[in-house]
């Protein structure tokens, strides 16, 4: 399928930098929907990418920053897959792309985009139950791989320990609470880091070796989880899979990504 304002060419070409070797694929901006933990972008690619739940693309912007152009990778929080993809943008103070991306892009603005990329995936074929850990952006792709599962129906045990600063930072909280009630296979576990008060959260403090031992390890054998997705800042990651280890899961078990 192709998209009638790429066609058209009636597109904002704003963002776009010098791409002679053709390398660039280009979508259009269909949704932009601002939110306090990231803005959610829709982008309209001229065809269904074939892409697996937990990827990401890059996207690339023309900025006035030297050298005049940056490139970032946005995990497809969006599942299942069509000509249409979504991303959730987190605003970092003083960042190049993502602040452009969160405040500065409107509808009908085209970008640069190319992908998928990344290994941090799920099938069905993978089978489960499923561990999911995601800190900060990680949780995108995670929050990807549960909703690909949901469209399908798949019905695979799949719990999702979310670490954010508090309530209002937990990237695309309300969806995964609306999983939560309705899917009697996800369950959605919260941290907040930040937030000593809010009962909203089952813990209020870091991830750590107790915490996983207790969302995880303790579950009955039918909820176990045979491998663990782990997605976040690289210190977590790193962490995480270290204290997941040291609760006998063995390292082949992890799959991870670094949102450095
Ligand atoms: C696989 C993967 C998936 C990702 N998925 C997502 C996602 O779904 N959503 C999301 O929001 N992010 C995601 N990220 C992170 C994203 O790619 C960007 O890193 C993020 O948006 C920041 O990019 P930026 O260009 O805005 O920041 P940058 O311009 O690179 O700046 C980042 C920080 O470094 C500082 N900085 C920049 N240049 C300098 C300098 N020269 N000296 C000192 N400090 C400097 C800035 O002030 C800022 O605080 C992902 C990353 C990876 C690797």
């Amino acid at each position: 399928m192709t998209s009638s304002v790429l066609e058209s060419g009636t597109a904002s070409e704003r963002w776009l930098a010098v791409d002679r070797a053709r390398m660039w694929e280009k979508a259009e901006i269909v949704g932009v929907d601002r939110r306090a933990a990231a803005t959610r972008l829709r982008l309209r690619l001229a065809e269904a990418p074939e892409v697996l739940a937990g990827q990401y693309y890059l996207i690339r912007l023309a900025v006035d920053a030297p050298p005049g152009v940056v490139e970032q990778a946005y995990s497809l929080c969006s599942s299942p897959p069509g000509p249409e993809v979504e991303i959730a943008v987190r605003d970092v103070p003083d960042g190049r792309a993502s602040r452009v991306l969160a405040r500065q892009v409107e509808v009908g603005d085209l970008l640069q985009v190319r992908g998928p990329y990344g290994f941090l995936t799920w099938t069905e074929a993978d089978g489960g139950p499923v561990g999911l850990v995601g800190a900060g952006t990680g949780v995108a792709p995670l929050a990807a791989i549960v909703r690909y599962a949901a469209a399908r129906r798949l019905e695979v045990p799949m719990t999702l320990l979310c670490s954010s600063r508090d309530r209002t930072t937990a990237l695309l909280g309300d969806e995964l609470e609306e999983l939560d009630r309705r899917l009697p296979w996800f369950r959605l576990v919260r941290t907040y880091t930040r937030s000593t008060q809010d009962r909203s959260a089952r813990y209020r403090r870091r991830i750590d070796a107790d915490m996983l031992a207790e969302v995880f390890e303790a579950s009955e054998d039918a909820l176990r989880p045979i491998t663990y997705y782990v997605a976040g800042p690289g210190d977590m990651v790193i962490t995480t899979r270290a204290m997941l280890g040291s609760l006998g899961v063995a390292d082949d078990a992890i799959y991870s990504e670094d949102h450095a």
